[in-house]
């Protein structure tokens, strides 16, 4: 495995590879990897014969009141699961590297990236899109993989490569979680043991949308209100937002169908928690 800091040598290295014939998978992370990270590297090791593993913490998608310096960080640890995933370059650049001027130009998607968390976090889903932009043009023709684990961020990344013709297939991948339920997240670093208790409520809270939906509700606005109150009555957890929506468009869902996602949010101690699953699917706390 090879540990590049500059965009020229993840660059000479991924054209090498596709002169040889390679195909290329491109894993974009924030580093702090746990299960969830290492999937995506195996789907790309599975699938392609170059994978790239890119860990950068990009400024641009937080907002200036937001965890962008307590970000957790251990690039050492990171390199080792890379290694042991199989990946063939670490692309790790220091933010001179991938911004060495203020950004003039920038990436951002409509529509689909307005709801949830493009209210709450208004600035996030640009800073995504422009860095995620920047890496597939660094990478080249790949196939890059993105967790389901943040569905819209995947609904916009999907909806960016296509308006603006990238080179790149994306293609999503299942959510790892912890035993319990909970998601995994780089940001579950932060949780005390209380609250890492008390995070379980999101993965609660789908499931109990998933059984209703399961016994025949498919009235949006009750399954979106289950969803709400079984977080509210979870004194540790601070709702965000609890959505009943088209898995694709993002857009409210009035009668539930086979692709309507239930999406949740809330701030469980200093962590700000996203989860998501389909409607008529087995739910998060199922084997
Ligand atoms: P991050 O480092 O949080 O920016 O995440 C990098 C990639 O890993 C994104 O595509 C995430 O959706 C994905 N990811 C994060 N957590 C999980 C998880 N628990 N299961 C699957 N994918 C995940």
């Amino acid at each position: 495995m090879q540990t590049v800091t500059t965009i020229a040598e993840a660059r000479s290295l991924l054209d090498a590879a596709r002169a040889r014939g390679d195909r290329v998978g491109l894993v974009p992370t924030m580093g702090f990897l746990h299960d969830g990270h290492v999937s995506l590297m195996h789907a790309a090791r599975r699938a392609t014969d170059t994978v790239i593993t890119t860990i950068f913490v990009n400024p641009l998608q937080f907002a200036p009141d937001e965890d962008l310096d307590a970000y957790p960080r251990d690039l050492d640890r990171d390199r080792q699961r890379c290694a042991e995933a199989g990946v063939d370059i670490v692309l790790a650049p220091p933010v001179e590297e991938m911004y060495p001027r203020p950004m003039s130009t920038t990436v951002a998607v409509a529509d689909v990236a307005a709801p949830f968390e493009g209210e709450s976090r208004p600035t996030h889903f640009t800073g995504v899109a422009t860095v995620v932009a920047k890496l597939f043009n660094i990478a080249g023709p790949c196939h890059a993989y993105f967790g389901e684990k943040d569905w819209q961020q995947l609904q916009v990344i999907t909806t960016m490569a296509a308006d603006l013709s990238f080179p790149v297939t994306v293609v999503g991948c299942p959510i790892v979680r912890e035993a319990d339920g909970l998601a995994m997240s780089s940001r579950n670093a932060y949780l005390e043991p209380a609250e890492r208790i008390a995070a379980r409520v999101l993965s609660r809270a789908l499931q109990a949308g998933v059984d209703a939906v399961a016994d025949g509700q498919r009235d949006g606005h009750a399954i979106r209100s289950l969803l709400a109150a079984t977080i509210a009555a979870e004194g540790l957890a601070e709702l965000d937002y609890a959505a009943v929506a088209d898995g694709a468009t993002l857009r409210p869902v009035e009668t539930i169908d086979q692709q309507t996602r239930l999406l949740v949010s809330a701030a469980v101690g200093r962590a700000r928690l996203i989860d998501n699953c389909a409607a008529h699917g087995p739910g998060p706390l199922s084997p």
